[in-house]
């Protein structure tokens, strides 16, 4: 039986069956959280099966998902680190020498990307521009090309 504090609760990802898809309100309900919550994780980048109207989400994709959010959010990562969504990896790892690159999003926003030492899976994390000259300076290392240090200077 549902009680009123439930919805307020951490969502027991045991409940999602790995071999399901849901839609994103059949996956609240199974979690018995916020419609808006399941929205939420969406927009944080929850995967969902591409062109499937209304969204399907994979049982399996969205526990993994989910999971590796909680831990990542419980083990933060060091400026120069980012957390690796690899199978194998699962945690924070600092990017290939060489392989990180800046990018400017717009104004306000961009992203530094890079690859996985160990796993080889695409690391990316965001940043606000205003603190680009310590995101750059945190990243000297790693950065391959000097054009691309530059890209994210030049205005659009
Ligand atoms: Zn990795």
């Amino acid at each position: 039986m549902k009680n009123m504090t439930s919805k307020k609760r951490k969502a027991n990802l045991n409940c999602i069956r790995p071999t399901h898809t849901y839609t994103m309100r059949e996956l609240a309900n199974t979690l018995d959280i916020a419609l808006s919550t399941v929205q939420r994780w969406k927009r944080l980048g929850m995967p969902v099966i591409p062109e499937t109207n209304p969204v399907l989400i994979d049982g399996a994709e969205a526990k993994q998902w989910e999971k590796a959010r909680r831990l990542a959010r419980k083990r933060p990562c060091a400026p120069n680190q980012f957390y690796c969504f690899g199978a194998q990896c699962r945690t924070q790892r600092q990017a290939a020498i060489g392989s990180v690159i800046i990018r400017k999003s717009n104004s306000n926003l961009g992203s530094i990307e890079g690859i996985c030492p160990i796993c080889d899976s695409n690391l990316r994390k965001g940043f606000a521009m205003k603190d680009v000259f310590e995101v750059e300076a945190t990243f000297e290392a790693y950065i391959g090309n000097v054009l691309d240090l530059l890209r994210y200077r030049t205005p659009p």
